[in-house]
């Protein structure tokens, strides 16, 4: 519930209530930012997307604590007139728009670069020649791979932090040649946040870039034939709740050994909540968001999934929980990987006072109680249905 009494930022001074243009506001991440807003403070969401389910129960019905201050504008924003018109009349815009999915990045790379580049040219520029504030949702995969994976095996070094952390000011970004499309994301990440980044210098534009490691929670994605589509490849979370859920082995791509690091979507709300009100903190800052502290290779991952699922579901685990399949199998042809991926926490630490709280087993208690709950009985009926057919 918002609270009444009046709220101050980090500086001590008074937070007004604003108007908030949120793009891609139905996704995930969006999801939970809009709920947090709703509940926890007076601002006004304009939420723009071309889906509503993830944000359906904040939208009705009228006799919600917060209606009127969050409103749906069912947009494209690749054609639609409708656009500059919401950012004018906001304070912020905030822009999570993105086909943001590894599966597609090789299979689908024009969609990805215009979804990730072109289409958030308008964005930018309305932003910047309106004087209007900017929060753009980048990626950590703009880092792509670390120095130390480019080391022998054996090389010392690959111990030496200096060779993996990667740290908003001073790391390069290290992508796979042209035809590894799956690098077409990153690199066209990387050009939107180097655009944004000159229109600050050159005309002024206020703007906050935040690169997300691997949030994960509730509402990521979807179940291939329950929410989405049957052949649909989603994110890991979902990927290995749909074989959990199916009590089908989790498939290991390149045999798991790629390092992820996990932080809860709750936790990495809190920190883009700091960047919403607290501009002078946050404004021409680059800022890792993710929890350096759960770091798992995607092996350990499916092994502490399998645990948890366990444990939540009632359900013993299968006889074989993992199975290994080539990189070519499950994605196609370019596709590539991030060796590692350590979030250097001190310029959000610095600016914002922000770390992650919750351990990555905590975390996927919680989310996995939340999958369980939301989609067993769909997935069983769905299991039986050719069967009695
Ligand atoms: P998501 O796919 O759940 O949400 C993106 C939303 O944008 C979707 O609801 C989609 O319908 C909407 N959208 C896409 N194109 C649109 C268009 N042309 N017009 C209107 N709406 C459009 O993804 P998410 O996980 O919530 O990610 C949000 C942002 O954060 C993305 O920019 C993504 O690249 C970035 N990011 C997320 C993570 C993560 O861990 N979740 C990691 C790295 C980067
Ligand atoms: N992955 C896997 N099995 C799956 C789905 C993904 O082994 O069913 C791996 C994938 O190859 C990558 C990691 O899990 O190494 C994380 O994948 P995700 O799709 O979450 O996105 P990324 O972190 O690569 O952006």
């Amino acid at each position: 519930m918002a609270s009444s009494s009046a709220r101050v930022d980090l500086d001590g001074n008074l937070i007004k209530p604003l108007t908030i243009c949120m793009i891609g506001a139905g996704g995930f991440i969006g999801s939970h930012l809009c709920e947090k807003l709703m509940s926890e403070t007076q601002h006004t969401v304009l939420a723009v997307d071309v889906y509503n389910d993830k944000i359906k129960h904040l939208l009705e019905p009228d006799s919600l604590p917060w209606a009127g201050r969050i409103q749906f504008h069912r947009l494209n924003i690749k054609n639609d007139s409708r656009l500059e018109g919401l950012i004018k009349c906001s304070d912020l815009t905030i822009n999570l728009a993105a086909i943001c999915t590894p599966a597609d990045y090789n299979t689908r790379p024009l969609d990805t670069i215009y979804s990730n580049f072109i289409d958030a040219l308008p964005v930018v520029k309305y932003c910047s020649e309106n004087n209007k504030r900017l929060i753009h949702f980048s990626t950590c995969e703009v880092y792509g791979k670390t120095i130390g994976s480019f080391l022998p095996q054996d090389s010392p070094l690959r111990q030496d932090p200096a060779y993996y952390i990667l740290k908003e000011d001073t790391s390069p970004c290290i992508f796979g040649s042209i035809e590894k499309q799956r690098w077409s994301y990153a690199c066209a990440k990387q050009l939107i946040e180097r655009l944004i980044y000159a229109e600050g210098a050159e005309n002024g534009l206020e703007f906050t870039i935040v690169r997300p490691f691997n949030w994960i929670g509730p509402r990521m994605d979807f179940i291939p034939g329950i929410d989405g589509p049957s052949e649909g490849v989603p994110r890991v979370l979902a990927c290995f709740s749909n074989n959990l859920l199916r009590r089908e082995p989790l498939k290991l791509v390149d045999g798991g050994q790629s390092q992820r690091t996990f932080v809860y979507i709750k936790d990495a709300i809190e920190a883009v909540h700091l960047m919403i009100e607290n501009p002078a903190r946050a404004n021409g800052h680059i800022f890792n968001v993710g929890n350096p502290n759960n770091e798992v290779t995607v092996r350990q991952l499916a092994e502490m999934m399998t645990k948890v699922y366990a444990k939540v579901s009632g359900e013993d685990s299968i006889e074989t929980p993992t199975i290994d399949v080539s990189s070519k199998e499950f994605y196609g042809e370019g596709y590539d990987d991030s060796d590692k991926r350590i979030p250097d926490m001190t310029i959000i630490n610095k600016q914002l006072g922000w770390d992650p709280k919750t351990s990555l087993w905590d975390l996927l208690e919680s989310t996995l109680t939340y999958q369980h709950r939301t989609y067993a009985e769909a997935v069983r009926q769905s299991i039986a249905k050719p069967l009695a057919n």
